[in-house]
This record gives C-alpha cells, structure tokens and sequence, in this order.
C-alpha cells in the first residue's frame, strides 16, 4: 500500500514535470519506466498528444510534439484534479496577474450535461467558482427547472480568469485558453454541451456566425451534441430571451431523455 502511494506520488511529480517541460515548448519527452507495477503502467500509458483526441503515446514514451502549440492544455490528465492542479498557476496570458482567484470549474466530473459559460466575473473570481453571482443564481434557476440540481451538471468556462472590468475575452486569451476546457470536456465525457452565449459558442465552435443563426440547431465538438442558448446575464437584461432560452433548454431535454430512457 505504501509502495503503491509512494509509486503514485512519484509518477505524479514526473507527470507534472514532464507537462512543465512541455509547456516550457521542449519538442520531444521521453519517459521511461523501469517498473511494470500497476501504477508504473498507467503512468507510461499516460500520454500526451494535440487537442482532445485519442492519444499518441506508446507504453514506454510519451512524445511531445507541440511547437507553436500552448503546452499544458495539450496535456493528458487522468482527473479533473489532476489537471486542475496543474494548471491553477497559469500566468499564460496577462489575466494571470489580474486575477484574484483561477476559476477551474464546478460540478459533477461525470455530468451527462456541460454549462460553458464565458469567463468569471467578479463574484466569480472572488470565489474561484463559476456562475456564482447573479447571472449563476439564475442559470440555476434553468437547472433546476430542467428537473437538475447544479451539483448534477458541469459549468465551466471559456476563460478560467477574470478579464478586469468585465471586458470581453481577447481572441490569444480565448486561443490559449480554449485548450483547459477542452481538457476538462474530454475528462468529463458530457453527454450534451450548452454553450451560454455568443462568447462560448465562437470559442467551443470556433465560428464567428452570429448566435441567432447558432441557436435552434444541433453542432458537434469532437463527437459532442452541442446546443447554443443565450447567456443567463443576457436573459436579466432582456426579459424576452427567457422563452427561447427555455426552448433551447426542452430541445436539449428530449434529446436529453431519449438517449437516457432506458438507463
Ligand atoms: N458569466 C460567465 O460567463 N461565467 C461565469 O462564471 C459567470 C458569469
């Protein structure tokens, strides 16, 4: 038992120095195992590859291939706490400096549902969580009106720290920090992704169509359903966008329960 956590913390350090060498830009990692336990095996297994597809490691290396890409967002993790821990000192972009709290995410790490908002706010980023000021009591009030509790779901962000005065995120920000939550996504395997608002779908879409013309229809992020909806903020401001923001919501329900009726 003390052989395997002594094993695990070991692994767990070569992990975190190898995706800091990868995100100091280092071309090409090798990592060579010299144990066959368990642990040994899953930390070799652990590979690192572009985006959020399939790996492209071999057993006994793990190869690095990201020049001109932003490292630790290619990076694989095995837990949302893993990547959360390895990520949370980000000073990537300028917002790193600003920031008061880096706002990772919040919820079930096996939601069938994702919530993908724009960037904290400032309740958010006093309390490094997502939506928890007045636009997140509301997007709560959507979740639970959807027959969830908050707990149930997953939100996450665009971008994990705050821009200052609220400002919309810059495009090398979104760039740089699109990687995190497409991490997180393929960590969490939602059955459904909502993207709130314009910002999240330009980002997780990457598309530039207006959201109008986004809403109403189905998209796909890497094999994901995705549905577009307007930003719970959006819906405090603009009281007419609440009926098709719950459209939106009972497409997404019966889709929702036809996949899951049998489970
Ligand atoms: N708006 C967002 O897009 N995200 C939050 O976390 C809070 C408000």
């Amino acid at each position: 038992m003390a052989y395997d956590d002594d094993l695990r913390e070991l692994f767990d350090l070569a992990r975190r120095a190898l995706a800091c060498q990868a995100d100091l830009g280092h071309k090409e990692i090798i990592f060579e195992p010299r144990d066959t336990h368990p642990v040994a095996a899953a930390a070799a297994d652990m590979s690192f590859s572009s985006g959020g597809g399939s790996s492209s490691g071999s057993a006994d290396q793990m190869s690095l291939l990201q020049e001109n890409k932003p490292g630790l967002g290619q990076a694989q993790f095995s837990s949302l706490e893993d990547h959360r821990q390895a990520i949370c000192a980000c000073a990537k972009c300028s917002l790193g400096s600003t920031r008061t709290n880096f706002v990772y995410g919040v919820g079930n790490p096996n939601a069938k549902i994702m919530f993908v908002g724009e960037a904290p706010g400032r309740d958010e980023d006093l309390q490094g969580e997502p939506f928890v000021g007045r636009a997140g009591k509301l997007l709560d009030k959507i979740i639970e009106a959807m027959g969830f509790k908050r707990q149930d779901v997953y939100i996450g962000n665009i971008l994990k720290c705050r821009p200052p005065e609220n400002r919309d995120p810059q495009p090398d920000e979104m760039k740089t920090c699109i990687p995190y939550l497409e991490e997180q996504i393929r960590l969490i395997k939602p059955q459904f992704l909502v993207c709130l608002g314009r910002i999240a779908a330009h980002g997780l879409l990457d598309t530039m169509t207006p959201l109008g013309k986004l809403r109403g229809q189905w998209h796909d992020f890497r094999g994901t359903p995705v549905i577009v909806t307007y930003h719970p903020a959006a819906l405090l401001r603009f009281a007419q966008y609440k009926r098709p923001t719950w459209e939106d919501m009972q497409t997404l329900l019966a889709e929702y329960e036809r996949l899951n009726q049998n489970k």
